[in-house]
């Protein structure tokens, strides 16, 4: 077959090509921002739980497979159908777990760095692209009062930036002897931290969970115990997981103390910020996250506490070293890519090699909104909470976990355990508010989280009213 023979695109007129044409492609793009203007249309009053789901189209999708060409609308609207259907996360009314609520500055910044797919796993190919995400990553760094030396990475989430984390503790203290490592957290630590020493091959028996006298913080007295305890009995104490807001309660432990503890008894101090580090932002946030500067390692999420959208987490890190340490390698295929003094390599600081360029998707919403709404949107969560605490423990029979420390507060009706469940089912039914349940101390404890930059007042008060109505017995 001479050149020529070569077809210049495969002509297949059922389907769109690979590459659309100018026209074909501004028309995908109209259709698609009409979709996505849809999705943030009046979302922050939405009812959090959607009207039904649909088990028919969930096997349908679950048993579909890619073939022949299918016409991009009905491909779209099938995609809006399977996005209708179960909660909606990004409600004002999300009051669960730990809301997420998604920016669309930050949607436009995604976009962006994935239609150029500029390449930012080394700073060679992109320098300025690595050098946008690095100016963010140097704030991070400032924000929690790192020294020169510092550095902060972007990865998938909370879970992979404590198990980053962990590796680079147990190349510092327990290098080629994981066996050996053990690591101490709270009774409340967040599951990903025990999946992440897992993952890294220390042995379940040695992540220590210590003792706490309220259950909700480090206790330090039990916990140089227990450190002192396994290195005389030859273990290698590696780090101490502390928490910068529970997942159940938002509990903040006592970090100054805890970074002083760790810096005698040389342990990695890692203080898991997933959910509360960005509070660092509010002048309240700073007084209760007091010492965090004196960490070793911190996790933070902005897919929670900056709202952008979920495949954003952050780690920031004291000694740049401990992450080349960790996650250095030579690879000989990159050998035109010459190394650079000024930027961040993050293939040589992260587990992944080609990596989605995060960067912009963080860079795109702080820069055109500026700090400010950011800030008033985590002081008014703290205020929501405060309020919501002090509503909820005046109802009668109710007993709360304590003001809370950051946003999250932990309550009991009066009744046992199935009252509880009795209750979350009643808040949650009308749709409006979703609220979520845990366990302390082996009982059931319902929770209200406010994180959401969409949660307002009215969101909280009518929780606050189903409650009340719920405790009243005015259940219908
Ligand atoms: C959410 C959370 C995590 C895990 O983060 P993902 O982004 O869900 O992986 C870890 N720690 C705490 C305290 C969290 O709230």
């Amino acid at each position: 077959m001479s050149e020529d023979e070569y077809p210049e695109a495969a002509p297949d007129p059922s389907g769109l090509p690979l590459d659309p044409c100018a026209a074909q492609t501004q028309d995908l793009l109209d259709q698609a921002s009409t979709l996505v203007a849809a999705l943030f249309d009046g979302v922050g009053d939405r009812p959090v739980e959607a009207p039904r789901v649909d088990p028919g189209l969930v096997t349908a999708l679950a048993e579909d497979r890619p073939g022949a060409a299918v016409p991009l609308e009905s491909a779209l609207s099938t995609l809006m159908q399977a996005i209708a259907q179960g909660q909606e996360s990004r409600s004002g009314g999300h009051l669960a777990y730990i809301p997420g609520s998604g920016l669309l500055t930050a949607t436009l910044g995604e976009m962006l760095a994935s239609a150029s797919n500029r390449y930012t796993g080394l700073p060679a190919p992109s320098p300025a692209a690595v050098a946008l995400e690095s100016g963010v990553l140097h704030w991070l760094c400032e924000l929690f009062g790192m020294p020169p030396g510092s550095q902060a990475v972007l990865l998938s989430g909370g879970s992979m930036a404590n198990l980053t984390a962990l590796v680079a503790a147990r190349e510092r203290h327990a290098a080629g002897q994981p066996q050996f490592a053990t690591v101490y957290v709270g009774e409340q630590a967040h599951a990903s931290v025990r999946k992440a020493a897992r993952t890294i091959g220390i042995l379940p028996g040695n992540v220590r969970v210590c003792p706490s006298a309220d259950g909700m913080r480090l206790d330090l007295d039990a916990l140089r115990v227990l450190i002192k305890q396994d290195r005389s009995d030859g273990l290698l104490p590696t780090a101490v997981v502390a928490a910068a807001g529970t997942t159940n309660t938002g509990a903040v432990d006592r970090l100054s103390a805890l970074a002083d503890l760790a810096a005698e008894l040389g342990v990695w101090l890692h203080v898991d910020g997933a959910y509360g580090g960005f509070f660092q932002l509010t002048e309240r946030g700073r007084r209760r996250l007091e010492g965090i500067e004196g960490a070793d390692s911190i996790t933070l999420d902005p897919h929670k506490s900056l709202f952008l959208p979920f495949g954003t987490g952050a780690l920031v890190v004291r000694d740049r070293q401990t992450l080349s340490d960790a996650f250095g390698e030579e690879a000989d295929y990159l050998r035109d890519l010459p190394d650079s003094d000024q930027l961040p390599e993050f293939a040589e600081l992260t587990p992944e090699l080609t990596r989605a360029w995060r960067g912009a998707k963080l860079w795109l919403p702080l820069k055109v909104h500026g700090l400010p709404p950011f800030v008033e949107a985590l002081d008014l969560a703290l205020d929501l909470a405060a309020w919501a605490h002090d509503e909820l423990a005046a109802l009668p029979g109710v007993t709360t976990c304590g003001v809370p420390d950051l946003s999250i507060i932990g309550f009991r009706v009066p009744g046992d355990d199935a009252a509880q469940d009795a209750a979350l089912a009643h808040v949650n039914a009308d749709g409006r508010v979703s609220l979520s349940s845990t366990h302390l101390e082996g009982r059931v404890v319902l929770r209200l989280a406010v994180l959401s930059h969409r949660t307002r007042r009215h969101h909280v008060a009518h929780a606050i009213d189903r409650v009340r109505a719920f405790v009243d017995g005015r259940t219908d």
